[in-house]
């Protein structure tokens, strides 16, 4: 078995593990490749070994992997900063969007769907602890976003996604993410349809599972080490 194969395995061990913990099933939890940095080449083994559904960061590397990768039906979810001058690639080339935090990103998203595709898949990004530096909206300003999101015609709001702070301690980790599962439970008791926590990564992906994450998102664990932030951007703009 290849490095990617053995690993995405592990992973989902992890899952099946931490699922068995929680009393929740397997099938209840989806395991999203993050393949950004990574070549097209990774992602077909991990193709192979029998991912289909994948998550890019950056539009333009995410294009050119598309390219590449044309004949598999591959799931894409785009889990990046969303750019108000990027969101139509987004829009035509993606089943999901998991970082939607402001009504303006949305309804471009929305206008610029192609009507012949299905209707774009959002979560709507949420900055759990309130870090000022992140990304996200407010926890306080997230049900109200949903409502306005929910009414778009080309979107299918699905739920929440985070990106907490890093913690090694579980009980932190879980404490952020239960604040996502408290906002889907309101939103729910409000009368929003919606099924999806994004939440987990390689690092904490337990602790998202034991507060009832539905996807999680897993790079370094499947592909491994990512090169530093700045020989991502060399390599972008070469
Ligand atoms: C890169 C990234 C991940 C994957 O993180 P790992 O720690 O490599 O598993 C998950 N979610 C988002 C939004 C990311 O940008």
């Amino acid at each position: 078995m290849g490095t990617i194969a053995a690993a995405l395995q592990a992973v989902r061990e992890r899952i099946a593990k931490a699922c068995a913990a929680a009393g929740r099933e397997p099938g209840e939890v989806m395991l999203l490749a993050v393949s950004k940095t990574f070549p097209a080449q990774a992602v077909r083994a991990a193709w192979l070994a029998g991912q289909r559904a994948f998550a890019e960061s950056y539009v333009q590397e995410a294009l050119v992997k598309q390219t590449e990768l044309g004949e598999l039906a591959i799931e894409w979810h785009y889990i990046g900063p969303l750019q108000r001058n990027k969101t139509r690639p987004v829009a035509e080339r993606f089943a999901w969007v998991h970082s939607v935090d402001r009504l303006e990103l949305a309804e471009r998203l929305s206008r610029q769907r192609p009507p012949g595709l299905p209707p774009l898949q959002v979560c709507v990004q949420v900055n759990v602890a309130a870090e000022p530096s992140k990304r996200g909206v407010h926890p306080d300003e997230a049900l109200a976003l949903a409502w306005q999101i929910s009414r778009l015609p080309a979107l299918r709001l699905r739920g929440f996604m985070t990106i907490p702070p890093v913690s090694q301690e579980t009980e932190v980790q879980r404490a952020h993410f239960r604040v996502l599962a408290q906002l889907l439970a309101q939103a729910r008791a409000q009368g929003l349809e919606l099924d999806t926590l994004s939440m987990g990564m390689s690092q904490d992906l337990e602790a998202a599972i034991a507060e009832g994450a539905t996807i999680v998102r897993v790079g370094t664990a499947i592909f491994g080490t990512r090169p530093a932030k700045d020989k991502q951007m060399a390599a972008r703009s070469a």
